[in-house]
């Protein structure tokens, strides 16, 4: 039987700015808008999900790092406008040791959202593991541009060489192409871009509900109800296109939202409560 296990690996305050963006301003303006904010959220978490399934374990995202000094020290986003709070405990090493998985050894594969920081600074537990990202995700987290976009490609590891995949695989609901997870074709990531390019989200079908693990398609579940972007959305027009096909999706199939930073995603994982786009009205 297919199980959802959500791994929150620490949490992180960012500016309300950041959180919920003006969709009518360009990139620079919301950007400015996340350096001026004053204020904070109240700590969200940094979730990873783990995927138990018949043909192995597969694991959303790998979460932050508690080593200091990570950080380029000259980037102001990461100086001064998120606030981390990760002890080494809540890295994802260690919670899936406590679980009695090998993270080196035990994992079909680990599949990235995408490179941002708080979703790949975990990748030093994983040396001999399957990794998965896709190829534009990938390009776009090199260098110095992808470092000004949130990555920290500096202190990726030296072993590193993810495999980089192309969405070739059969179309989703309204999603164009998907990349397969297993052979039963029931898990798939599908192209959730806007809030970064390449962006992916993992589909996870079982007999009653579909699994949306959406990354940071979405923040949270409400926001998507009321079509607001995230500050840093790379593109506006495209975030909301991927926010709109998930509200396809579920509209089709009984599907529950599982973003990276929704506080209440345990919850709804729970009760498996579904995401009805019309409750929004
Ligand atoms: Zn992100």
């Amino acid at each position: 039987m297919t199980r959802i296990i959500p791994i929150k690996t620490g949490t992180i305050r960012i500016r309300p700015h950041h959180r919920a963006g003006d969709k009518t301003k360009a990139l620079w303006r919301r950007r400015l808008d996340i350096l001026t904010d004053r204020d904070w959220t109240e700590p969200l978490p940094i979730y990873t999900y783990l995927i138990e399934h018949d043909e192995g374990l597969i694991l959303l995202d790998c979460g932050e790092t508690a080593r200091a000094g990570f950080f380029p020290w000259w980037h102001p986003f990461f100086r001064f406008n998120v606030d981390l709070n990760i002890e080494p405990g809540d890295e994802i090493g260690p919670q899936l040791r406590a679980r009695g998985i090998d993270p080196r050894r035990d994992l079909k594969a680990l599949v990235l959202s995408h490179l941002h920081h708080d979703h790949a600074d975990g990748l030093e537990h994983f040396r001999g593991t399957e990794i998965v990202v896709s190829d534009e995700n990938y390009r776009a987290s090199q260098g110095l541009a992808g470092t000004i976009r949130g990555a920290v490609p500096g202190q990726w590891p030296s072993w590193f060489d993810p495999i980089r995949k192309q969405f070739d695989g059969p179309a989703v609901a309204g999603f164009e192409g998907s990349i397969p997870l297993t052979d039963d074709g029931s898990v798939l990531a599908v192209p959730t871009p806007g809030h970064m390019a390449g962006h992916l989200s993992v589909v996870v079908r079982t007999p009653d509900v579909t699994w949306f693990l959406a990354g940071d398609a979405t923040y949270d579940q409400d926001l998507l109800l009321r079509r607001v972007v995230d500050g840093p959305a790379e593109d506006v027009t495209v975030s909301l296109a991927t926010m709109d096909r998930i509200a396809g999706l579920a509209a089709q199939e009984p599907t529950v939202l599982l973003p990276a930073h929704d506080p209440d995603a345990e919850r709804r994982l729970d009760d498996r409560a579904v995401l009805t786009p019309a409750a929004a009205e």
